[in-house]
């Protein structure tokens, strides 16, 4: 069931079970325009097929805000015109040349090419395979590209991000209404879950420069303005006591700054801020 956000807004909740993020329409008078193009054929399908019951005008335009397979793997299965950013066209370009029979999946894994997780949704989501070969995005855009649809204007920005270097975000004016992707979490490398500490500020003024009163994330669904609001809060507590390594450190600092013990989440931020001043040591 698609959520209705507004009479011209509507995303596709993200399902974590099957490594699903959030997919979004947003309705002009002319054109529909799509963010995300699901994990797979089948997840955009899915999204396709809602998308059939909703009386829209057709959709034109696919955004993908970042490239990570989840958010594009779905790609082919869309009539339409395919935007993203130069750093992500470059990142996508390295899928395009793989093979996606099982013994070729297997390899990447082996090879640390493709998660494990990720194979299994493309052996589950992806019958017939063998002969697959992701297209091309069409459009490629530097930092900033404006669409409108027919009295329905979207912005697209490539942002700082504290998850990937290539975030698109998509914002609706008329309906203050953000697509921020995953751009506001962290991410993984060497098996290791950080924040990049230097762009948190750096991104959060990056989002806040726009009017929003509801943000869709990626594998959240939807936050209001004090929601989101709370999260940079916490994020920017969290990171202002990470001076070193030393997780013990940032925590005795927390105490002493706040008065209190961290709460969950921001221990989990600062253990993440900690890991990644251990990544920039290494
Ligand atoms: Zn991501």
């Amino acid at each position: 069931m698609l959520n209705k956000l507004s009479d011209t807004i509507y995303y596709l909740s993200n399902q974590d079970d099957r490594e699903r993020p959030t997919l979004g329409l947003v309705c002009g008078d002319r054109y529909s325009l799509i963010i995300d193009s699901g994990n797979s054929p089948q997840h955009a399908q899915d999204f396709l097929l809602e998308i059939e019951n909703l009386n829209v005008s057709p959709v034109k335009y696919v955004v993908i805000t970042h490239a990570h397979w989840d958010h594009f793997l779905g790609m082919n299965e869309f009539d339409a015109t395919v935007i993203v950013n130069s750093q992500t066209n470059e990142s996508i370009k390295e899928w395009k040349n793989l093979s996606y029979d099982d013994s070729s999946l297997q390899k990447y894994v082996n090879t640390n090419q493709m998660s494990a997780m990720c194979m299994k949704i493309i052996q589950t989501d992806m019958p017939n395979r063998d002969c697959f070969k992701l297209k091309s995005p069409d459009v490629i855009f530097k930092n900033k590209l404006t669409i409108d649809l027919g009295n329905k204007i979207c912005i697209l920005e490539r942002i700082k991000s504290t998850h990937t270097d290539d975030s698109t975000i998509i914002y609706i004016p008329d309906e203050k209404v953000i697509f921020l992707g995953d751009c506001a979490y962290g991410t993984t490398t060497n098996s290791l879950f950080h924040y990049k500490q230097s762009l948190l500020l750096p991104m959060i003024k990056d989002i806040q420069k726009y009017d929003a009163e509801m943000f869709l994330l990626g594998h959240e669904s939807i936050c209001d303005l004090n929601e989101i609001n709370i999260y940079w809060e916490e994020l920017t507590t969290a990171s202002q006591v990470v001076k070193s390594t030393s997780l013990e450190n940032a925590i005795e600092f927390f105490k002493a700054e706040n008065k209190r013990d961290p709460n969950d989440n921001e221990l989990f931020f600062i253990k993440a801020f900690v890991n990644d001043l251990i990544i920039q040591s290494q």
